[in-house]
């Protein structure tokens, strides 16, 4: 008897009769001998309604009572899902991230898991029972509820698998996996059978959004492999694991896109010791995520300094640093929201020669200006306008051959 974790996102329990239908998934699973914990996510839009309710109260609405509001979201999936379980004859709980022994750090909105103890979760499945945990919380060491962060409970059935030894994670969402490349932009995308860990994480940072980074993170640390499959069908999904062949590996496997970012120019900055430190420090104090930062070579002392940050995220970054640009003396302080980025991702692209030329080459041959690139290892990634990020995926997925094999 194996023990499997199940997750299912909010658009797979976003009403009753997707619940009944993922009961009898979950009940299949049962018959076939295994042991199930499963982790759901919030119906539907819930987290997104929940957060607009608040706001609608007051601007204000204090992170520690917007936590406690946003977990009531899980509470509800995941006490209809054991009452939809129960009533086809299965013992069944469902237990609050809190009950399911997952402590975090005091940091409301974007926790960490600080460690887990699933000491009830062991005793019920001891039981006979399945378990069903409320994803994206868990509590502190003060009894405060806490969420890990948008997309958190993919994180919260990680790390269960991790803590309960679990033989595999299955992340069941919308669509049928990871795909070379998104299919509602690419329509002769390929799903692929298997990807390693380093790819996926890039990937699911760069923009793929069917599994969070921090999930693939900690299935890499406690090397859980993570099936992605549809919670609609009966294919067979994707496996990220780390024992994918090099065969494989050996090429571009995929191309991800990203339409929520924004950047911000300082123009006219002074080329001294300590200017990069007095921007950043205050954006990462107030939770702003930086991602590309070029500086321009300084011409007599003088430079331009550039960085991006998700779109929702510019006003505020932008009242951080005006006040800044200012007190250093920079000329301008200026923003664009469109902006979007595309990548190219694999291991195949590492100690070979060539990958970014082409990818220029073909952006070129479309007409389509690259404003910012950043690359690592396995990832080359250009930031492009908006408008022709479409574009630019159908573009790069036919020039890499990405429809030829999954
Ligand atoms: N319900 C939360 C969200 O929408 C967590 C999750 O879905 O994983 O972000
Ligand atoms: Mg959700």
């Amino acid at each position: 008897m194996a023990l499997i974790i199940q997750k299912y996102g909010g658009s797979s329990v976003a009403d009753a009769e997707r619940i009944k239908n993922v009961a009898r998934r979950i009940a299949a699973a049962r018959a076939r001998g295994d042991q199930v914990v499963v982790v759901v996510s919030a119906m539907g839009d819930t987290t997104d309604d929940l957060i607009k309710m608040a706001y609608q109260v007051t601007q204000q609405p204090g992170e520690r009572e917007l936590d406690v509001l946003l977990s009531t979201g899980e509470l509800v999936s995941s006490t209809l899902l054991a009452m939809a379980l129960k009533n086809m004859g299965y013992g069944a709980i469902s237990l609050s991230g809190a009950q399911a022994g997952i402590r975090t750090d005091a940091s409301h909105s974007r926790a960490r898991i600080l460690n887990l103890n699933p000491k009830r979760v062991v005793e019920e499945l001891e039981k006979g029972n399945i378990v069903i945990v409320a994803g994206f919380q868990g509590i502190t060491d003060e009894m405060d509820i806490t969420t890990l962060g948008r997309g958190g409970s993919d994180t919260t059935a990680v790390a269960l698998a991790a803590s309960l030894g679990a033989e595999v994670c299955q992340i069941y969402t919308d669509v049928e996996g990871v795909s070379t490349a998104d299919p509602r932009l690419v329509p002769e995308a390929q799903k692929l059978d298997e990807i390693g860990y380093e790819e996926m994480l890039e990937l699911a940072t760069y923009g793929a959004k069917v599994v969070h980074p921090r999930a693939v993170e900690l299935g890499e640390l406690f090397n859980i492999p993570i099936l992605v499959a549809s919670s609609f069908t009966d294919s067979p999904g994707t496996l990220i694991h780390g024992g994918v062949s090099m065969e494989v590996r050996n090429k571009v496997r995929s191309i991800a896109h990203d339409l929520d970012m924004a950047k911000i120019t300082l123009v006219g900055v002074p080329d001294r010791p300590g200017i990069a430190a007095s921007i950043f420090e205050p954006l990462a104090k107030a939770n702003i995520s930086v991602d590309t930062i070029v500086q321009n070579a300084s011409i007599e002392n003088i430079t331009d300094l550039t960085f991006t940050v998700a779109k929702s995220q510019l006003d505020r970054a932008m009242d951080v640093v005006k006040p800044i640009a200012e007190s250093i003396g920079a000329r301008e302080c200026v923003s664009d929201s469109r902006l979007g980025k595309v990548s190219i991702i694999g291991t195949g692209m590492q100690n070979t020669p060539g990958y970014a030329a082409r990818m220029f080459g073909v952006l070129s041959e479309r007409g389509i200006n690259i404003q910012l690139i950043t690359t690592s290892e396995i990832r080359i990634t250009c930031i492009i306008d908006e408008a022709r990020v479409k574009d630019a995926v159908q573009a790069l997925h036919r020039a890499f051959e990405l429809e030829i094999e999954g």
